[in-house]
């Protein structure tokens, strides 16, 4: 593990038009880490990852990637150091193959990490192997996560920010999902994964943030949050 992280959101304030959601967020990310940010319905999750990613523009604060400044870049830009955001909603193209989304999403990433080829992805996905031909329309919640997941990868992801990747799937779906998290973190992805659901949280990421109202409100590791009832009851609501 280098000394600079890979990722550094530095006191970063960021919201939609007048509405400000993040109030100087910070967090780190290191090469290697399965890193969560955890919260309530509304905690700005999804505004974080939107704010790395270049989909907002902060209006405050410095966001680095590889000690880069990338605080005002947008998501093309991004995108071509090397990171993926894969949204709530999995934005793949319904009417085209499991192969064409794949083979679109084939743009070149980070010079720095070996992009899979398509047949690599689908290798790596059992279910969508099967399914190459078919529409993307016609997958499952589950297999369509898996697709989005493939597409970043295909795009040369090194840093994949996976924005609710187990929300609305049957629980024998999320421990896929939550397999192929840990695959990708073997083969050297790193992830900053958001979740609602914190114990997949705890049983993946060697960090937590737990977010509320636009703050970081406690880090630390799955073992000290598991332990950290006040935390989980307070802002998670676990009890
Ligand atoms: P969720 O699980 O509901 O997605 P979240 O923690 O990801 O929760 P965000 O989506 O980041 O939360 O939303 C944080 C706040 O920003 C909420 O109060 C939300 O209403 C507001 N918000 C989200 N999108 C917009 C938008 N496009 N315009 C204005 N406000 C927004």
């Amino acid at each position: 593990m280098s000394a600079e992280p890979l990722l550094s959101v530095h006191e970063v304030t960021s919201g939609y038009g007048e509405t400000q959601v993040l109030r100087d967020l910070s967090l780190t990310v290191d090469g290697g880490e399965i890193v969560s940010l955890v919260g309530r319905n509304g905690a700005g999750k999804t505004t974080t990852l939107r704010s790395i990613m270049g989909i907002l523009t902060p209006t405050s604060g410095r966001i680095t990637y590889r000690g880069e400044d990338i605080s005002a870049l947008d998501a093309t830009e991004t995108a071509k150091k090397g990171l993926a955001l894969v949204p709530e909603e999995r934005q793949i193209f319904p009417e085209l193959t499991v192969r064409e989304n794949l083979e679109l999403a084939d743009y070149g990433g980070s010079p720095d990490v070996d992009s899979l080829s398509v047949g690599e992805a689908l290798e790596m996905f059992e279910n969508l192997q099967a399914r190459a031909s078919n529409a993307g329309s016609s997958l499952s919640g589950g297999e369509q996560q898996m697709l989005a997941i493939g597409r970043a990868l295909v795009g040369g992801a090194d840093l994949i920010l996976l924005d609710e990747p187990t929300e609305g799937l049957a629980p024998y779906i999320v421990q896929d999902v939550m397999d192929i998290i840990t695959e990708l973190n073997e083969r050297g992805i790193t992830v900053l994964l958001v979740e609602q659901n914190v114990h997949v949280c705890l049983d993946l990421a060697d960090r937590n943030y737990v977010i509320n109202q636009g703050e970081v409100v406690y880090e630390g590791t799955s073992e000290s949050l598991r332990a950290d009832e006040e935390v989980l009851d307070k802002y998670l609501g676990v009890t």
